[in-house]
């Protein structure tokens, strides 16, 4: 008799996790389970998923990358690695790109280079917003300013301070002599799908260009069309000088990167960063399989449409339920306020079929992948009116 994976991974997997269902197959916006219902997936699995699962051009790179060559380290070039680069950096802000593996990891990746570009006149301080989440390394960690993630785990990595999202006057209250960079979400994600101002983020550029600090923006979770854009930032027509990015990018397969400006692209010097993995040949084909694919398939204006018709639903469904507090969001990155915790109703709708995320305490967040349909939308709200009940 085979244990479960639940039995398993109860005596095997550090508990870090608490999943309740097994997942053993998924197309497009559809996943299925060991028992075999179907759900229609608006997890995505965290905002990666945005090609949807188990796309055929998603296939055919790994699978005929696979068959060339995986893996050979950063001491050769590869095909497919510059010419990712030369397409993120189209894409962005017109400069070079650093590979990694994950979204913390390319966090990491600017504020390391943040640190090197103000070695030179003694700055170090980065200023981050409250409410942010940027990962769960030691210096992600730090620049999440949000005590749940930090607890049990001092002493901090020093040189991080925190001010108001939303709120210039707070950032420029934390500046001292020591600051080197602002990091901020254009859409805090963890933090409840709370999108910043307009105001906001056109004044810390303006406020940033006028203290010489850099200003970069976490696009992990942003980033590779979730919000009808490539990137947050380019909703706010303003430039910053680095992003971060990584769930989207691989379409599962994993991948990070950091973008900066032509200014800073040779901060960091042969030796100064470096990792193992970042930009093996197969993870840039995936990569550049999945930006050629949400080009070819105009996945930035679906995103926009399908967003705009759940956005409209949900703000339907709140003219009549009085579960919901508010609706927020861009694109494909939704977020539904309960005055009720919102686990519950994940789970209800969950049984119901359609699988969401609940984040902070009472927020469903809803990520599809870009690929969902206008049936599966309407599909998603019918389920959603049924679950939302006391
Ligand atoms: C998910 C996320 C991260 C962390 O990415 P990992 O790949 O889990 O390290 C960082 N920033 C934001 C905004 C995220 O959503």
């Amino acid at each position: 008799m085979h244990s479960s994976p639940a039995e398993l991974f109860a005596n095997y997997v550090m508990p870090t996790y608490a999943p309740g269902l097994t997942l053993v197959r998924g197309a497009g916006v559809n996943v299925w389970d060991s028992a075999g219902k179907e759900y229609l997936d608006f997890t995505a699995g965290i905002a990666v998923c945005n090609t949807g699962h188990c796309h055929p051009a998603i296939r055919a790179a790994l699978a005929d990358q696979a068959g060339k060559l995986i893996h050979c380290s950063n001491l050769f070039y590869n095909e497919l690695q510059p010419r990712l680069a030369q397409k993120i950096s189209q894409l962005s802000l017109g400069g070079k790109v650093f590979f990694c593996n994950s979204g913390a990891e390319a966090n990491e990746c600017l504020i390391k280079l943040a640190r090197k570009w103000g070695s030179a006149t003694g700055r170090h301080e980065i200023i981050t917003m409250k409410n942010s989440f940027h990962g769960r390394t030691l210096a992600t960690m730090t620049a999440t300013g949000q005590t749940k993630y930090q607890n049990g785990f001092a002493p901090l990595v020093p040189g991080f301070v925190y001010a108001e999202f939303n709120n210039l006057d707070s950032v420029r209250a934390a500046i001292t002599p020591a600051t080197v960079a602002v990091l901020c979400e254009a859409i805090q994600g963890e933090g409840g799908i709370l999108p910043a101002t307009p105001e906001f983020l056109t004044g810390l550029r303006e406020l940033c260009t006028a203290k010489n600090l850099l200003l970069f923006f976490d696009e992990v979770q942003t980033g590779i069309g979730r919000t009808g854009q490539w990137f947050g930032y380019q909703h706010f027509g303003i430039r910053p000088d680095g992003i971060s990015m990584a769930k989207a990018l691989g379409s599962g397969f994993p991948i990070g990167a950091a973008a900066v400006t032509p200014e800073l692209s040779n901060v960091f010097q042969p030796g100064n960063h470096a990792s193992t993995f970042g930009g093996t040949p197969l993870a840039s084909a995936v990569a550049l399989a999945t930006l050629e694919t949400i080009e070819k398939e105009n996945l930035l204006a679906n995103a926009n449409q399908m967003g705009a018709r759940l956005m409209d639903g949900l703000r339907r469904l709140a003219t009549t339920n009085p579960l919901i507090t508010a609706v927020r969001g861009k694109g494909l990155m939704i977020g539904l306020e309960l005055n009720a915790p919102a686990k519950p109703y994940e789970a209800k709708a969950r049984e119901n079929g359609l699988l969401c995320i609940a984040t902070g305490e009472h927020v469903l967040r809803f990520v599809p992948p870009l690929v969902v349909n206008a049936d599966q939308i309407d599909r998603a709200l019918a389920i959603l009116t049924q679950s939302l009940t006391p």
